[in-house]
């Protein structure tokens, strides 16, 4: 079987559209209102020569109470079932509490992880990728999903975790 790389993070943070991205189409749903995507979907993906199956996290409503149990529920799930995790981090927003939950499943799962620090559209974005050094899971890479800025990067180390 391929190797399992999962995306996650709190809903809005732009998974599906990194997902799309690394696909190089739109199949992951992306949508201004978070909690579209089905608990789990697996892409088959490609870099570097190197096949994977692309895993999308979501599938929770972020309008209900406990939202962050439901994220942290959610991840456990998907980071149990993944050889690697991207852990997507909105660098526009910082890591919130429910940011903090998700980290702490990541450590005490011993799986390697690539922290993606999501939204950096531009230049003066990076400072606001450098301090989630701060969340200890090694080097934030500074991304752009949308427009495509660092994704190469991102998944030069991804596929190295794998
Ligand atoms: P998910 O809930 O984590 O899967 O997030 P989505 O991929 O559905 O994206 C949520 C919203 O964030 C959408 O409106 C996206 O267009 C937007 N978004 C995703 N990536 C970026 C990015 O790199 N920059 C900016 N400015 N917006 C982004
Ligand atoms: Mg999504």
């Amino acid at each position: 079987a391929l190797p399992v790389l999962a995306v996650v993070g709190r809903p809005n943070v732009g998974k599906s559209t990194l997902v799309n991205r690394i696909l190089g189409r739109r199949e992951a749903v992306v949508a201004d209102k978070p909690g579209v995507t089905r608990d789990r979907v697996s892409y088959p993906a490609e870099w570097a020569g190197r096949r994977f199956m692309l895993v999308d996290t979501g599938g929770w409503e972020v309008d209900v109470a406990g939202i962050e149990s439901k994220v942290a529920e959610q991840a456990e799930v998907a980071i149990s079932l993944a050889d690697a995790v991207v852990f997507v981090v909105d660098a526009t927003v910082g890591a919130t509490a429910t940011d903090e939950r998700v980290v702490e499943l990541l450590r005490r799962s011993g799986k390697p992880v690539v922290l993606c620090a999501n939204k950096v559209d531009g230049a003066s974005g990076e400072a606001d990728a450098a301090y989630l050094w701060a969340l200890g899971l090694g080097e934030p890479h500074a991304v752009s999903a949308l427009h495509g800025r660092g994704t190469g990067d991102l998944l030069d180390a991804a596929v190295k975790a794998l």
